[in-house]
């Protein structure tokens, strides 16, 4: 069946729904969502019709279908369970040439209702022809999952500025060229970000003209999660494919990496464990030089930027340096690699609360507040603290944590590589097991670890402990 797609303007025209259950209710709310005068004719109708026609958002009558009311109706929609009825209205209907859409059968349709990414006022409406709903709602998903939500937003901000862009630049190769600036460049970003006010700003400067930065880029401090990449959050995703380049380390998986756009440059900028392949200041530096030669920076951080992975650095320099920029949360380590590990890091019976330390080694020691560490009912998370394992449970059971308080550590978390081996504080730095453990590990120490076994969800192949 081929379709002509159009957008109807049905505001404060008469439109009839036959039925009033579940189905004609969610039809009825697109209606008037669309401004329409909507009659609902049903003898009984569900609860949600009998609301709306209480809160007067819709007439309701109270009978059985008869074809006087189509008179004067714009459109129909029959959604009645009788087979009958429907095809009655659909024939009716056709005969006055009023469009009619008959819910779940395509062959009594003039017109179908697609599915509908909505961003106000941008509507996007994906028809497959009456061949698979199911199919336009998968594609749906995924284009949800790629607009942003705020792109109403955008579209309403260009709305407002549209005259007077139209004045600044009469010539119409110009003014595309503006807004696909616009549409591509920091200003929509600003909105997606929620610093409304700052695009704003920054369109009407470059209305203007007066924008001095016009030719500055942006960085994307972007968290990429742990290593799944399931993990990653939609902005990631999007902020991801549209980077002119992207500076990642050894902690971002590489099939994280791989989802960058592939036109993309690369710029390994690895922080071995021991060695520091590029300063913070030398990378700092670099973000600022390329977001001044216009680019789109990403900056990707494995886990949470902000969380053991020094974003506030890099932001502290862009934001003395004026380089606009955006922070997009991840998945930290600590809460990926419990997940994935069946270790909740809070329970109602094992504790209350849960810490996050790094337990770097300096000099063969770790700089901790030991005392802290060892609280009760308390779940204690150490980032990069493998190498100094021995000292760090040595160090706990000195200051009075149970020997035999259980511990996990957990390798690759969330990868198809996530192992996870446990014991107690005094067994697990002596497990033979554990001599041979691979970058990123982190540990766990509390009760909580004792819930591993029950609740191990993730059992990826060959890594079953
Ligand atoms: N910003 C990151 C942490 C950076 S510190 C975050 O929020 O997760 C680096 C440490 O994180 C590693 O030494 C390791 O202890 C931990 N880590 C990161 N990814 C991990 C993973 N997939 N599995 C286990 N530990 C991980």
């Amino acid at each position: 069946m081929s379709l002509f797609p159009i957008f109807l303007n049905i505001s404060d025209r008469p439109c009839l729904v036959v039925g009033g259950g579940a189905v004609a209710a969610r039809k009825t709310r697109q209606l008037v969502k669309a401004g329409a005068r909507v009659s609902v004719v049903d003898p009984a109708p569900g609860a949600d019709v009998r609301r709306m026609a209480e809160e007067e958002i819709i007439q309701h009558i109270a009978a059985e279908f008869s074809p006087a009311l189509l008179d004067d109706r714009v459109l129909v929609i029959a959604a009645t369970d009788d087979d009958k009825v429907n095809r009655e209205v659909s024939e009716l209907a056709r005969a006055r040439n009023i469009p009619v859409n008959v819910v779940d059968n395509p062959g009594l349709c003039t017109f179908i209702m697609p599915s509908v990414i909505d961003r106000d006022p941008v509507q996007i409406a994906i028809s497959t022809g009456g061949a698979s709903p199911i199919l336009a709602r998968l594609l749906r998903s995924r284009l949800e999952t790629m607009i942003p939500a705020s792109f109403g937003r955008l579209a309403k901000l260009m709305r407002k500025s549209r005259e007077s862009v139209r004045k600044r630049f009469p010539d119409m190769r110009l003014r595309r060229r503006f807004w696909e600036n616009i549409l591509q460049g920091p200003v929509a970003e600003m909105l997606y970000a929620g610093q409304d006010k700052a695009a704003l700003k920054t369109l009407e400067a470059r209305i203007q003209g007066t924008d001095a930065v016009s030719n500055t880029g942006e960085v994307y401090l972007v968290g990429a999660g742990p290593g799944d990449p399931d993990l990653l959050t939609f902005r990631a995703l999007r902020l991801m494919q549209q980077a002119d380049v992207v500076l990642y380390d050894r902690l971002v998986a590489p099939q994280l990496v791989e989802l960058v756009r592939r036109e993309a440059e690369r710029i390994y900028v690895g922080k071995e464990r021991d060695q520091h392949a590029w300063s913070q200041t030398a990378i700092n530096e670099m973000l600022v030089k390329l977001a001044r030669e216009g680019k789109r920076v990403l900056r990707l951080k494995g886990g949470d930027p902000f969380i053991f992975g020094r974003g506030g650095e890099e932001i502290e320099t862009l934001s003395s340096e004026g380089i606009p920029f955006q922070v997009v949360p991840g998945i930290t380590a600590a809460g990926g690699c419990a997940s994935y590990a069946g270790i909740p890091l809070t329970h109602r019976d094992y504790a209350q609360s849960v810490i996050f330390v790094t337990g770097h080694l300096k000099d063969g020691s770790m700089n901790l507040k030991w005392e802290t560490l060892i609280q009760p009912q308390q779940t204690v998370v150490v980032y990069m603290g493998v190498k100094g394992l021995a000292v760090l449970c040595t160090e706990l059971i000195k200051r009075g944590m149970p020997a035999d308080m259980p511990a996990a550590i957990v390798q690759q978390g969330t990868t198809p590589q996530q192992r996870v081996y446990t014991g107690t504080l005094r067994t697990l730095p002596g497990l033979p097991s554990t001599n041979a453990i691979k970058p990123p590990s982190m540990i766990i120490i509390g009760e909580v670890v004792k819930l591993h076994d029950k609740l191990a969800w993730f059992q990826p192949d060959g890594s079953a402990d």
